[in-house]
């Protein structure tokens, strides 16, 4: 199997090449056609069974194929296109994610997309990255935050356009899936009051991911 026999972009491909990735994990060749079909994907999967790219490869794929031709990206670049949210339950896995994904370079050794770990310490990047990684806790400071820029929060909510939950069957569980709860309770709050159409009940967290998702479990 190869990464464009799944529909990988030729761009990405070489970059996946680069980083020493000439073909695609079993439970990447499994998930990654559905992700990039645009349906909700469920996965479970050992650790270094290459999962994390499994998500990071198509959500770059789609990041990279709106941005358009290398030509319009400085121009797209400019326009607000939207990012990847990663939810994990501990900043060291955040900044692991983070840490792979800005790892994926083109030829030319610029990382293909921007990558962001948050933690407390940090703060928020000045500049809008392609993918955001943090711990629910530390996204619901930065949501409640008091700050001067008032919109921050719906803006940052109006720009997610992909949500990861990374080791969910810790993030929703214990007190991560009041957090969660709250979270998904946000989002589907600003979709209401940006379409004044939607307004389904929210259920509990685990029956919506599970609602539709095509599933995904390797024993390796
Ligand atoms: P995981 O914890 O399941 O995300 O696995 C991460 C490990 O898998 C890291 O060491 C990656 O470098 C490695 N990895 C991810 N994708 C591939 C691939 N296609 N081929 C070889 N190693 C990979």
């Amino acid at each position: 199997v190869s990464w464009a026999s799944l529909g990988v972009s030729d761009r990405l491909s070489r970059a996946l090449c680069n980083a020493g990735f000439e073909k695609p994990s079993l439970v990447q060749a499994a998930c990654i056609p559905s992700i990039l079909t645009g349906k909700d994907v469920v996965v479970a999967a050992e650790t270094g069974s290459g999962k994390t790219h499994g998500y990071l490869v198509p959500l770059m794929d789609k990041l990279c194929s709106s941005l358009g031709s290398d030509q319009d990206q400085m121009e797209v670049t400019e326009r607000s296109r939207g990012f990847s949210l990663v939810l994990c339950p501990n900043v060291m896995l955040c900044e692991q994610v983070a840490r792979m994904a800005n790892g994926l370079c083109d030829d030319s050794g610029a990382p293909i997309l921007r990558a962001f770990a948050v933690s407390g310490r940090k703060g928020w990047p000045v500049d809008e990255p392609d993918c955001v990684v943090s711990t629910p806790v530390a996204l619901l400071n930065y949501l409640y935050a008091v700050d001067p820029e008032r919109h921050r929060r719906s803006d940052f909510l109006c720009g997610v356009k992909y949500v990861v939950f990374d080791e969910a069957d810790l993030l929703l569980c214990g007190s991560f899936q009041n957090q969660v709860i709250r979270l998904i309770n946000m989002f589907r709050f600003e979709e209401k009051v940006l379409s004044r159409t939607k307004n389904s009940d929210v259920g509990s967290s685990k029956e919506m991911m599970a609602e539709s998702a095509d599933q995904f479990e390797l024993e390796q």
